[in-house]
């Protein structure tokens, strides 16, 4: 069922989508060569703590980071660790939530590790842009799938592909709600797009197959082929106002 939410519901899951795009705004500042996964995953904690929320996903299904941190051909989910170190030319991807006075935000975003091919530079620039292409979609009428059209139409234009197996979503008071928001589709089907739907639109863009698979801790998925990836994510609402980012801060890439 798709929850829809009144003004100030909305106005409540801002607050939730200010905080988890600050955190993400400040790990992203953090990233460089050197630095682990696991001290970006702390200053995202510091942040959410600090702000009175707590993060979306630590110990969601028993993940045991607050973050998602994932690099080169990992797509999502990948587990923070002191032991996994950033290199000159990785990217890599932050997914961050953050759960505030009932509501979550969910955010993501692909950094570079210093001085990247000019490749993977322009995977990173599609996600972005196919987000912004799949949410210039989203109007009252319109349908999920025109959503998804637009993404995979801007990414496999470039010579990219989408995943497939996981998908953007509803989000509310809980993380993941529906209705599915895939990066793939047929304008005119799915789920009409109402005044009051809050969304995660998050294209995942492989270089290569969009096949993948989980590694054997349960929890990282990779691209089969060992492709890059990357990953941008905003949360949205559809509004009497039009489409509003609510996970959108200053310094916001
Ligand atoms: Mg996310
Ligand atoms: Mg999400």
């Amino acid at each position: 069922m798709i929850t829809l939410k009144n003004p100030e519901q909305i106005k409540l899951m801002k607050e939730a989508g200010r905080i988890t795009g600050e955190a993400l705004v400040l790990a992203g500042e953090a990233v460089r060569e050197g630095v682990t996964t696991k001290h970006l995953d702390d200053i995202i904690r510091h942040h959410i703590e600090k702000s009175g929320a707590t993060p979306s996903f630590l110990g969601y299904g028993g993940f045991p980071g607050s973050a998602c941190i994932s690099i080169n051909e990992e797509v999502i989910h990948g587990i923070p660790s002191p032991d996994r170190v950033l290199h000159e030319g990785d990217i890599v991807k932050i997914d961050v939530g953050a759960h505030y006075r009932g509501f979550h935000g969910d955010s993501a975003n692909t950094f570079p590790v210093g001085a990247i091919t000019e490749d993977r530079q322009k995977l990173i620039d599609c996600a972005k842009d196919g987000f912004a292409a799949g949410i210039a979609q989203i109007k009252e009428g319109g349908r999920i799938g025109d959503i998804g059209h637009a993404v995979q139409e801007l990414c496999e234009g470039r010579g990219f592909s989408v995943i497939r197996k996981y998908v953007g979503h509803g989000v509310g008071r809980d993380l993941h709600e529906s209705p599915d928001v895939p990066n793939y589709g047929t304008p005119g089907r799915g789920p009409r797009l109402t005044v009051g739907m809050t969304i995660a639109v998050e294209p995942m863009v492989s270089a290569g197959s969009w096949d993948v698979k989980e590694l054997s801790n349960g929890w990282t998925v990779v691209t089969k082929d060992r492709s890059m990836t990357s990953h941008y994510e905003h949360t949205v609402a559809l509004t009497e106002d039009g489409v509003v980012i609510l996970t959108k801060v200053y310094g916001s890439a």
